[in-house]
């Protein structure tokens, strides 16, 4: 029986192995439509407890470069964006396509260039389904011993028990800070995505020497659960030819986006 369970899981778990889209293998146990379900709740959460910024010249510089960004996007879906009033340099998107800006990364993010660069690292988790990676390994480890006792059952009462635990996990793992290999893969995601929009992808350098000067007082939120400065220019560096022969082919095409940033 105890010998049936674990081939049981053993074949759940790697039925649930997905590849991100820069070919590295993660955990995906929960179905795509729950996730964009918890990011959606999260999203009208967020937009009770945060004043949305209604400036019309703010949000449709925002929508504009998020716009470019989104069009390149092989597989158009809806996506939401939002403009939040808070002074913190931060950005953050939610599974099932929410984007959402804080005012004060406009201090920060001086160019269309710049803002590129954060949104398309946020748009970068979402494509590569990070947020279930993170529920799903905070499951997989914190919950493994009740997941079998709950597989040896089949009784209502069990069922309950997965479902809230599939909640709960759900939540906690929107709150989770992502690491760092996930944070690599966005910058990369965001890098490409930004080139081929038409934004120069060196632009991704500046943004964050800024990050880094805006973080010499008080670090904005974004800094504390993101990898330090240096490694992540370096890593950007790493790829930024490839980046820029993406920029060039975007420029060839015709791929040049006009977002005015407000006055
Ligand atoms: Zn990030």
């Amino acid at each position: 029986m105890r010998r049936l369970l674990v081939i049981f899981l053993a074949v759940a778990v790697a039925a649930a192995c997905a590849t991100s889209p820069t070919g590295r293998r993660q955990l995906q146990l929960f179905p795509e439509s729950q996730m964009n379900e918890m990011g959606a709740a999260a999203f009208l959460q967020i937009q009770e407890q945060v004043p949305v910024d209604k400036s019309p010249v703010v949000n449709s510089y925002v929508q504009c470069v998020a716009d470019a960004l989104l069009a390149t996007l092989p597989e158009q879906r809806d996506w939401e964006v939002r403009v939040f009033n808070d002074g913190t340099a931060n950005a953050f998107a939610l599974p099932g396509g929410k984007i959402g800006v804080h005012t004060g990364l406009l201090a920060v993010a001086e160019t269309p260039g710049q803002l590129a660069a954060v949104i398309g690292h946020e748009i970068g988790h979402v494509l590569a389904q990070h947020s279930n990676e993170r529920v799903s390994t905070a499951f997989a480890t914190n919950t493994g011993l009740q997941l079998l006792q709950i597989l040896a059952g089949s009784g209502t009462q069990q069922q309950q028990t997965m479902l809230a635990l599939l909640g709960l996990g759900a939540q906690v793992g929107i709150i989770l800070p992502f690491s760092r290999t996930q944070e690599a893969e966005a910058d990369v995601i965001g890098l490409q995505l930004m080139a081929k929009a038409g934004f120069d992808p060196r632009e991704a350098i500046a943004l964050w020497e800024n990050m880094e000067r805006a973080a010499q007082g008080q670090p904005p939120e974004f800094l504390s659960t993101h990898p330090s400065h240096g490694s992540r220019i370096g890593n950007l560096q790493k790829e930024m030819p490839g980046a820029m022969k993406l920029y060039e082919q975007a420029r060839a095409a015709g791929r040049a986006p006009r977002c005015s940033p407000p006055g």
